[in-house]
Parts: structure tokens; sequence; C-alpha cells
């Protein structure tokens, strides 16, 4: 019998992607066939970057990778893994802070479906203070962040 390809989903908001969200992606990919980041939108929420430009730094900061593809969707993120053969969502977790709203979510996701089962990984340490929102104020503070996220976004902070 032929193993069935362990397709599975990273969605989040990567509102710039970073590189803490790249050394998650990096080790699913270690366990899985393939790993589709996902761009999940909310369009009532309103980001710092546009989905289209969110996007285009996730696909460029990802082009070399093997077995990453790149999408967005505004339903639900078990309902797009569901639609996409996928077994496992994947998310990080950086300190206890995080381990309330993910397990919420993670109850909220067993609601919604019980095909679909999470997969943490606990963050680099190293990485392990990098929020969206930390480096866009170190990077408006003047400070240089290229130590902390993929040169496309760098690229894309200097343009706006
Ligand atoms: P969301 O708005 O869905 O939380 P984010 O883009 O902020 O989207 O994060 C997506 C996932 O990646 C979350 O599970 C978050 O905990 C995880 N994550 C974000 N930054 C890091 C990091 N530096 N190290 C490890 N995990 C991270």
């Amino acid at each position: 019998m032929k193993n069935k390809e362990k397709i599975a989903i990273y969605p989040g908001s990567f509102d710039p992607i970073t590189n803490g969200h790249l050394d998650i992606l990096k080790r699913a990919l270690s366990i899985f066939d393939k790993v589709i980041l996902l761009l999940a939108h909310n369009p009532n929420k309103n980001g710092r970057f546009t989905p289209k430009e969110r996007i285009e730094m996730m696909k460029e900061a990802t082009k070399d990778l093997d077995n990453v593809v790149v999408d967005m969707s505004d339903e639900l993120s078990v309902d797009y893994a569901l639609k996409h053969d996928a077994t496992h969502m994947i998310r990080g977790l950086r300190a206890v802070s995080d381990f309330e709203y993910e397990f919420q979510l993670s109850s909220a996701n067993r609601f919604a479906s019980k095909d679909i089962d999470m997969v943490f990984f606990m963050a680099n340490g190293k990485y392990s203070f990098i929020t969206s929102s930390a480096i866009m104020e170190l990077y408006e503070g003047g400070k240089d962040v290229s130590e902390l996220v993929p040169p496309c976004v760098i690229k894309m902070l200097k343009k706006r």
C-alpha cells in the first residue's frame, strides 16, 4: 500500500513573516512531507502590511525551501486543512503567555473538526522574543532588525 503524503498547514497572520516563523516552518518540514504556509486572513482585521505584501514576503522567504506552498484563506483554518488533505496544524509557542491563547485555539479547532490535530513547536531560544509587532517597534525605533527577519522583509520595510 502506498503511504499517503503527510500534509500540515501552518496558519498565521505573518504580518510580517519573521525568522521565528521560518524556524518553526523548517522544523515542521522535518516531520511533514508538505507544509502549507497559510495567511489566515481576517478581513475585519487591519494588518500592518496588506495581504498581498504579506504573501509576497512569505513566498520570497520560502523560495529555497522544498515542499512549502504559500496560500491565503479567509475561511476557518480547519476547513481549509480538510479541503487540502492536511491532517495537522502547526503552531509555535514562545512563552507561557502564548499557551493560554493556543490552548483555547486548539480546543476551538477540535470542536470544529476532530480530524485535524495541532502540533506545537517550542520557540528556538534565540527567536523566542520575536513577535511581528516587536520587529516593527524596533525597526521604527531605528534599530537594525536584519538578524530577526528575512532580507525580503527588510526590503519591504525600506520601501514603505
Ligand atoms: P496569529 O495572529 O495567528 O497568532 P502569528 O503570525 O502572530 O499569527 O503567529 C503564527 C504562529 O507562529 C503562532 O502559533 C505563534 O505563536 C507562532 N510564532 C510567532 N512568532 C514566533 C517565534 N518567534 N517563535 C516561535 N513561534 C512563533
